[in-house]
């Protein structure tokens, strides 16, 4: 079977073959840099994450780009607002939005362009466009894309030009200045005259006047730079695709490039069905979050649902998350401590159960895939217990212990796939790993002291010891080379 992904702009699931074999393009549009990245930003890239990590699994060579838009009528706006320089702005909330992607295992893209580093690229696609009779010169500085030109203009999100409700932006509310210069209301803006009170610095030279670019474009001139003029996939948030991707393609394909040949969006975060969105100002800035739960928990809450599902979000979402990583993370610590560590290697590089790989071919359908995962987990700990109780000697511990470690790579793979495996540094260095050696270092002084008194025959101070390491959830088990500890499965394991 081969992956096949929902296509936008088909509107059906369809085999994905990428242009050219072994090779795979793709543009993500990513933030716009003007406030801090709430959860909703982060399912978009943890969506796009899950995409990448499975096209390289597949044995594909990704390229993957996400710019940053860094300017823009809101950066402009809530910068002045603020009394900070529109780039300092922008500075602060880039960082921020690459802390949150870090935070939870979105891998960095190959290539991370700004706009405001290709101005020249946009004004070439611009003045092509002029050219080709597609754009043309409202007034000084203000450059508009004639939809009337091109009659492809609606076909990704399926509408046609006459059908389209006019968005207030759309009509120049906001800027009534050019209002009145536009051939066609839908028409939308390539290049932006500056505004009266904005920094000089927010304006480039162009044939055409002074200036900045629209949001659009940026997009458009990125993905060709770094993809081509056709690649392989465009993707990003639900709310994205018109008008923005619409324009994007319709600006693209008319100056003569083939652009994206599949188009994936991913779905919203909801509260109470409707779009999570700042102002309903419920706490779920990354940074909020991130104050109450590990970022483990919130990486599993954001990867569990299909990109395509709505993502609802309750008060028990991160709970419920935190305790089935935690299901994860006790058998891959349980089972490494019983059949020691498999190498991340390894685990790379394990063949997937075909379950798991079905349900991941089918558009990504992370749940079918977790269920995988909930199975072979079920059998790991059931080899694991088998191990415990049998002696070191004997065939049924042999075989209890293979059986955990090949479960423990099966579990620890398929986790991995999905930016999930528990024993990835990654997770380990956000904060676990203290906690993990603080632990080992107090036990060992204990199980120390322990050898020391059953070796001066004080059993009581032994038992002791046992008893109190037993109290804190911790199993000591004599073995010819000496004491081995483990953590106690907690209570409620029961699968
Ligand atoms: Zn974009």
């Amino acid at each position: 079977m081969t992956l096949r992904l929902f296509d936008t702009a088909t509107r059906d699931v369809r085999d994905f073959v990428p242009a050219v074999p072994g090779e795979v393009g793709i543009y993500v549009c990513g933030a716009t840099v003007q406030s801090e990245p709430h959860i909703g930003h982060l399912r978009t890239q943890v969506a796009f994450d899950v995409l990448v990590r499975w096209l390289r699994r597949s044995g594909l060579a990704v390229t993957l780009v996400r710019n940053v838009t860094d300017i823009d009528d809101k950066i402009l706006a809530k910068a002045a607002a603020a009394g900070q320089r529109w780039w300092e702005r922008a500075a602060i909330h880039e960082r921020e939005f690459t802390a949150a992607y870090d935070a939870v295992g979105v891998l960095p893209p190959t290539y991370e362009p700004r706009a405001t580093g290709h101005v020249v690229d946009m004004v070439e696609l611009m003045a092509r466009l002029v050219e080709r009779g597609h754009a043309y010169v409202a007034a000084e500085g203000d450059v508009y894309f004639d939809v009337r030109s091109w009659p492809d203009y609606g076909s990704l999100t399926n509408q046609r030009l006459e059908d389209l409700t006019i968005a207030p932006e759309d009509l120049g509310a906001e800027e009534p200045s050019t209002a009145g210069l536009k051939r066609d209301p839908h028409d939308f803006a390539l290049w932006k005259a500056p505004k009266d009170g904005e920094p000089p610095t927010a304006a480039w030279p162009t044939p055409f006047g002074r200036g900045r670019p629209g949001w659009h474009l940026e997009c458009s001139a990125m993905a060709q730079r770094y993809l081509g003029d056709t690649f392989d996939i465009h993707g990003g948030g639900l709310d994205l695709r018109f008008p923005h991707h619409e324009n994007e393609q319709a600006q693209s394909r008319a100056a003569g490039y083939g652009f994206a040949r599949y188009w994936l969006h991913s779905a919203w975060v909801t509260q109470g069905g409707t779009k999570m969105s700042k102002s309903l100002g419920n706490g779920l800035l990354v940074r909020e979050v991130l104050a109450k739960a590990p970022a483990s928990a919130l990486r599993y809450a954001l990867t569990a649902v299909q990109y395509r599902s709505m993502l609802e979000w309750t008060p028990d979402t991160l709970a419920e998350a935190e305790a089935t990583w935690d299901r994860f993370a006790g058998f891959v610590a349980r089972a490494s401590e019983r059949v020691g560590p498999v190498d991340d290697a390894e685990v790379r590089s394990a063949a997937l159960p075909e379950a798991f790989v079905s349900a991941m071919d089918d558009d990504l359908n992370v749940p079918a895939a977790l269920a995988v995962v909930h199975e072979h987990l079920r059998l790991g700990n059931t080899a694991l217990a088998a191990a415990s109780s049998s002696g070191p000697d004997s065939a049924e511990g042999d075989t209890a212990r293979r059986d955990t470690r090949a479960e423990l790579v099966a579990v620890r793979a398929m986790l991995d796939a999905l930016g999930l495996d528990p024993g990835d540094p990654h997770w380990a260095t956000t904060g676990d790993s203290r906690y993990a050696q603080a632990l080992g270092a107090v036990v060992q002084a204990e199980l120390d002291a322990r050898a020391e008194a059953r070796a001066a025959r004080d059993f009581a101070t032994a038992d002791a010891i046992r008893g109190r390491l037993a109290a804190s959830g911790i199993l000591v088990e004599d073995q010819p080379t000496g004491a081995r500890w483990s953590l106690a499965a907690p209570a409620s394991q029961g699968d």
